[in-house]
């Protein structure tokens, strides 16, 4: 895959932009793209300044995302900031550290939460590394209390063999997701996780046996089957963290140390 770095130019094709405020995470799920990244975003350099250009540009949502976003210590702030600003607001979390103070607090300001659910088994959580046994039931915890909110849930589903033949169907509707996105596990190449990847004709399988459901929004859910479990148009993040997580993005932003902000082109989403 070829690269071409380029100065940003608004495009109109991409309207969201996923902003990594850090690497961290109290996780250690299998499929992640991220955990491999030692270093963690700590500097804002201007953040009002970095969303009002977003914004010029002509980006309308944006989607804060880690590692767990909330371990940064701002998380509050620039939540608040993009809202004030006319962004719509995502924040994609593993949900762990989402106690009722802090949906309280976030709430006024975001328009989505998203939240990593697999299976309804809290032992294919913790055998994904999703936690150590409690997953499923903080996932219940979060989505009833965003019952009580205007805050929109989105839930992710990874399909790997631990799961891929679970009709996850009852639980979500327990959950009333807006939206259920499911994604095929993405081949990260370790040998250790090999046996965890299904076929295109499981996931099939998978979509066929989960397919009939219409969520809160009256919407289907959406099966992805050859995007990444990090699928976005565009991301920004500090240039040094930029390596292994971009490999599978289309298009990535990052912030410079001046606080301007390039883009990396890349021709193809696949390796
Ligand atoms: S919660 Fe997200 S960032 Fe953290 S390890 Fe899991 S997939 Fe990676």
């Amino acid at each position: 895959m070829k690269d071409t770095t380029t100065v940003f130019q608004p495009k109109t094709n991409i309207d969201s932009v996923n902003w990594y405020v850090t690497l961290k995470c109290n996780y250690n799920c299998k499929f992640c793209s991220v955990k491999k990244q030692k270093s963690t975003i700590t500097e804002i350099l201007d953040a009002e300044t970095i969303l009002f250009r977003l914004y010029d540009l002509g980006f309308e949502k944006i989607n804060i995302v880690g590692g767990e976003p909330l371990l940064y210590p701002f998380i509050c702030d620039i939540t608040k900031m993009a809202k004030k600003i006319g962004f719509i607001t995502t924040l994609r979390t593993n949900g762990s550290l989402l106690t009722s103070s802090k949906i309280a607090i976030l709430s006024p300001y975001l328009d989505w939460i998203e939240l990593p659910l697999d299976s309804s088994k809290e032992e294919v959580e913790k055998e994904l590394g999703r936690g150590c046994g409690k997953h499923v039931q903080n996932i219940q915890r979060v989505s009833n209390i965003l019952k009580c909110t205007d805050v929109k849930l989105k839930i992710n589903t990874i399909i790997t063999k631990l799961n891929c033949k679970e009709d996850l169907k009852p639980f979500i509707r327990a959950l009333n997701p807006d939206k259920w996105e499911i994604f095929k596990a993405l081949n990260i190449k370790d040998e250790k996780y090999s046996k965890f990847l299904i076929s295109d004709r499981e996931f099939l399988n998978y979509q066929k046996l989960n397919e009939n459901i219409i969520l809160k929004s009256g919407e289907e859910p959406v099966f992805n089957q050859h995007t990444n479990t990090i699928d976005s148009c565009s991301i920004l993040l500090s240039s040094k963290d930029i390596n292994d997580i971009s490999k599978n993005i289309y298009s990535v932003l990052t912030l410079n140390c001046d606080g301007s902000i390039t883009v990396i082109e890349k021709n193809s989403i696949h390796n």
